[in-house]
């Protein structure tokens, strides 16, 4: 779950993926709904291209509705198909066979034309990592989907997932590198606890995230830790207050930052602040 990547890392991650997508008509992109971009790596679209192409905003349960909307729009928009999804839950799931037929509609076509009958359209799911992809399979294709494909033992190769009679998925996904080089996109993957938190100063992260509800989200803050007037304040003031609250505190009566940093980023992870959306298009 937690990870480091270092250049071979990601080399390997992508000759894996040059190879996976070459078997495929479809590329389903999983995005953390609370951070569309900063949880893409843009080089699929490269490795993607002529390819349909599906985003999914995976847990979209813990962003902000409207936020997934103005997503959802925004993706559309550069022509991609776009799915809200809980892939915990499952909802969001039902819509996405018609998309994946609506998405891969001219394959579909070129088949017919062909005189080629009930091809199966294949796909497959890639993201970062923690993203939900795996999450997302077992979900999505469920129990009651048979694998399909080679017999283990007798032809070492891939497995597919057979949806339904229209749709194979592989059943391992391809694993994008996180554009960690970025500080700003770090500072937002460590925010959602896709970066080990050991590597990074909490406290840093905690302080970071309470600026930013007291201008995005403003109410939050005073809600669960009944500090009042959050905006007037700095954002330490407000971790002490967290602190004080939930009693966070080490021998002497001394407050415990790191305590606090830990609870209200457990909050919000969790989803118990609420609904958030760290990034927003209008910014993109
Ligand atoms: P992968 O590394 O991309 O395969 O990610 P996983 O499938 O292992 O999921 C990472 C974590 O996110 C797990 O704790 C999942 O339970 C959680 N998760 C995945 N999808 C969702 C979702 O749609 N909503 C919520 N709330 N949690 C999710």
């Amino acid at each position: 779950m937690n990870y480091q990547w270092y250049p071979g890392h990601m080399t390997k991650a992508r000759r894996m993926m040059q190879e996976d997508i070459k078997l495929i008509d479809l590329v389903i992109e999983l995005v953390d709904a609370r951070v569309p971009l900063s949880s893409r790596n843009p080089d699929i679209d490269e490795l993607g291209k002529n390819k349909s192409r599906l985003i999914l905003l995976n847990k979209a349960d813990l962003a902000d509705k409207s936020a997934n909307k103005k997503w959802t729009e925004f993706f559309q928009q550069k022509g991609y198909y776009v799915q809200e999804v809980d892939s915990r839950s499952g909802a969001g799931m039902k819509a996405i066979s018609a998309i994946i037929q609506e998405a891969c509609k001219e394959k579909i076509e070129r088949d017919r034309k062909r005189g080629i009958k009930n091809r199966p359209v294949r796909a497959m799911v890639v993201g970062i990592p923690n993203v939900g992809k795996s999450t997302f399979i077992n979900t999505y294709a469920g129990k009651a989907c048979a694998k399909t494909g080679n017999k283990p033992g007798v032809t070492k190769g891939k497995q597919w997932i057979r949806l339904n009679k229209n749709v194979e998925l592989l059943d391992t996904p391809g694993i994008l590198w996180p554009k960690f080089e970025d500080q700003a996109v770090g500072m937002r993957l460590a925010m959602i606890g896709s970066i080990n938190d050991e590597i990074l100063n909490i406290d840093e992260l905690a302080l970071e995230l309470i600026q930013y509800l007291r201008n995005a989200y403003p109410g939050t803050l005073e809600k669960r830790y009944q500090c009042e007037e959050a905006a007037e304040k700095e954002a330490l003031q407000i971790l002490e207050e967290v602190a004080k609250l939930r009693g966070c505190l080490i021998k002497g009566g001394e407050l415990d930052y790191g305590k606090a940093s830990r609870l209200l980023m457990d909050d919000f992870r969790s989803g118990k602040l609420g609904r958030i959306t760290l990034e927003m298009p209008e910014e993109a």
